[in-house]
């Protein structure tokens, strides 16, 4: 059985960075028939906030990314306890006292003689009676004692990994405070849930290596990992200081449509091309994470705007009713005018302006050249309502009068009736059409 978990931190609203993962395991999990656990990592009290997990939840819900169940850290910390007892009775976990100064001097030490900044394990030389000492004017914490072997996987993205341990810092997995830190309760988490994959961000291959360790030490089963590349800006700059305004709420906002979003998450930095798909079966279809490339991905939000428009073309009526409705449309005009209007949005916001043009008539845009032309065209515009033929008929009118033809002749018509340059068919404009154009 597939398990997979998506797990972000409350500490803040999720982003297109965070949508990859959220998309990458969903989709494995889907596509296997298996189960996606969404699992809130709020170990840390004053950072994780309950507004953030609502927010978390609406915007995966807006995605349809479901969940089978959440999961909460914070009301598993006896879990975290236990297993931190059983590490400490395998002689895996020890007590450290040195402070956050004393270990930036260390580093500090070890980088001018040209050695990695890896943490010397003063710890372990303690004898009872010092430790005592120190427990009487600070508290201690405590790290996991990797063993100093060369840990090994083979990655769904990056290939076959291979990391001396020994380059590697003994993890403190219980702060000073009594804070249980993330990697414990990840992999206590991805060991009692059965999580069969996990695909996260390459900022975590360094704790990939240590929490294989960890759950071999407490005798879990090892999962798949595969470590995606990380989202750069469109010329390759980093995008974490951007991301901030890159969250999904603000995506909504701006009128993306999800199936836009989705499919270019879902393909963006793999070899497959990004096509827009209606629904989520088609995303999941063609998901593979081993198709998907370790380079870091350029993503560029602007591509948003036309995936959107082109998602918006794609969809029946019943997709947008709501929108349609709330734009003011009749129900029984509701068809007519979702086919006039769904290849000319950026977004569902752009319905209303379409329907007051309709309704209420535009005002025209007229250029100079063009002012005698226009008056005339629309002194000659027949009574409403028009119908199927009016453009034609009245096109064809103008054009026997005036001698205009092709553009110069239907550009400046279009632009007096819809006042823009760019819209529907007009000769199926025309018949809703409810008021003439304002003079
Ligand atoms: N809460 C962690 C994060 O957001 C989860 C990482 C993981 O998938 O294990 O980075």
């Amino acid at each position: 059985m597939t398990v997979t978990r998506f797990a972000p931190s409350p500490t803040g609203y999720i982003h297109v960075g965070n949508l990859r993962t959220a998309l990458m395991n969903f989709m494995i999990a889907r596509k296997a028939g298996g189960t996606f656990i969404l699992r809130i990592d709020d170990t840390d009290p004053e950072r994780s906030k309950p507004e953030y997990v609502d927010a978390i939840k609406q915007d995966l819900e807006w995605l349809g990314l479901t969940w089978d169940r959440v999961e909460t850290q914070s009301s598993r910390l006896d879990r975290y306890a236990a297993a931190a007892d059983d590490l400490r009775a395998k002689g895996r976990f020890y007590e450290a006292f040195e402070t956050p100064t004393e270990l930036d001097l260390k580093r500090k030490k070890q980088l001018n003689m040209g050695k990695p900044p890896v943490y010397d394990r003063a710890a372990l030389a303690l004898s009872d009676a010092e430790k005592d000492a120190l427990r009487a004017e600070r508290s201690g914490h405590w790290r996991f004692k990797l063993d100093q072997s060369r840990i090994e996987w083979t990655d769904g993205v990056l290939g076959d990994i291979s990391i001396d341990a020994a380059s590697v810092s003994d993890p403190v997995l219980i702060r000073g405070d009594g804070q249980v830190l993330y990697t414990l309760a990840s992999v206590v988490d991805d060991t009692d849930m059965g999580v069969t994959h996990v695909v996260r961000g390459s900022d975590h291959v360094t704790n990939t290596a240590t929490q294989i360790q960890m759950i071999q030490a407490i005798d879990g089963t090892v999962p798949s990992f595969a470590h995606h590349s990380l989202l750069t800006g469109p010329a390759g700059e980093s995008l974490s200081k951007r991301l901030g305004t890159l969250a999904l709420r603000d995506l909504r906002e701006n009128g993306v449509e999800p199936m836009a979003l989705l499919s270019l998450m879902a393909r963006l930095g793999s070899s497959q091309p990004v096509e827009v798909r209606s629904t989520m079966e088609e995303l999941i279809e063609g998901f593979d994470i081993n198709q998907f490339g370790s380079a870091p991905t350029k993503f560029d939000v602007d591509d948003l705007g036309p995936l959107t428009a082109r998602a918006l073309s794609g969809m029946a009526l019943d997709a947008v009713a709501d929108d349609v409705a709330a734009a003011g449309v009749p129900g029984d005009q509701a068809e007519a005018f979702w086919q006039l209007t769904r290849d000319n949005i950026g977004t569902r916001a752009d319905l209303a302006g379409w329907w007051q043009i309709l309704q209420n008539g535009a005002t025209p845009l007229v250029d100079a050249e063009d002012a005698d032309f226009v008056s005339e065209a629309l002194a000659a515009l027949p009574d409403l309502p028009f119908t199927a033929t009016t453009w034609s008929d009245w096109t064809g009118q103008m054009k026997a009068t005036t001698g205009r033809k092709g553009k110069s002749l239907f550009m400046p018509l279009r632009k007096a009736l819809t006042g823009r340059a760019k819209g529907p068919e007009m000769a199926e404009f025309m018949p809703l059409m409810q008021a003439k154009p304002k003079t």
